[in-house]
């Protein structure tokens, strides 16, 4: 009974320490940006939050990414009251820095993959119908869009 105790504590100790030491590695290496991005629209402000997000501490220097050069300014304009704000929640930040980041290029690529999703030649999607003008086949997509196809319409269109 008391043995059975005894590696019943042993084991618990054990996986105390395996969770400690993850805990310690978890705040090392996230460069505490994962605690940060949590507390950021806290610290930041709804508005910056928003628009900014924290990359990277490192040397006590933080690097935040904003997309716009608008929220870039205002990060550097109202850099020192930030870091006051910053140490208030325990993040010992000495220095900021701001970089451009990447969401615009996402939100860009997104776009331009919804505008071909619904671009009315895309066969994949839309299917093959025969032009009720010139009977060729052609994508369905052309075909309720404009009547015709395509190229039915270029020759309309020339013509008009
Ligand atoms: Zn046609």
């Amino acid at each position: 009974m008391i043995l059975e105790d005894l590696k019943h504590k042993k084991k618990e100790k054990k996986e105390q320490s395996i969770y400690t030491c993850l805990e310690e590695i978890k705040s090392s290496w996230k460069g505490n940006v994962g605690g940060l991005i949590q507390d950021w629209v806290a610290i930041a402000g709804e508005q910056l939050a928003f628009n900014s997000t924290p990359l990277n501490i490192q040397n006590k220097i933080l690097t935040i990414g904003a997309s716009h050069p608008q929220w870039r300014q205002a990060i550097q304009y109202n850099r020192l009251e930030l870091i006051a704000s910053l140490k208030s929640y325990g993040y010992q930040i000495k220095e900021i820095r701001i970089r451009q980041h990447y969401p615009k290029d996402l939100v860009t690529r997104e776009s331009e993959k919804e505008i071909w999703e619904k671009h009315p030649s895309r066969t994949d999607k839309t299917g093959i119908t025969n032009c009720p003008i010139c009977k060729v086949p052609s994508p369905k997509g052309e075909v309720k869009l404009w009547g015709k196809c395509s190229f039915c319409r270029r020759k309309e269109l020339r013509i008009d």
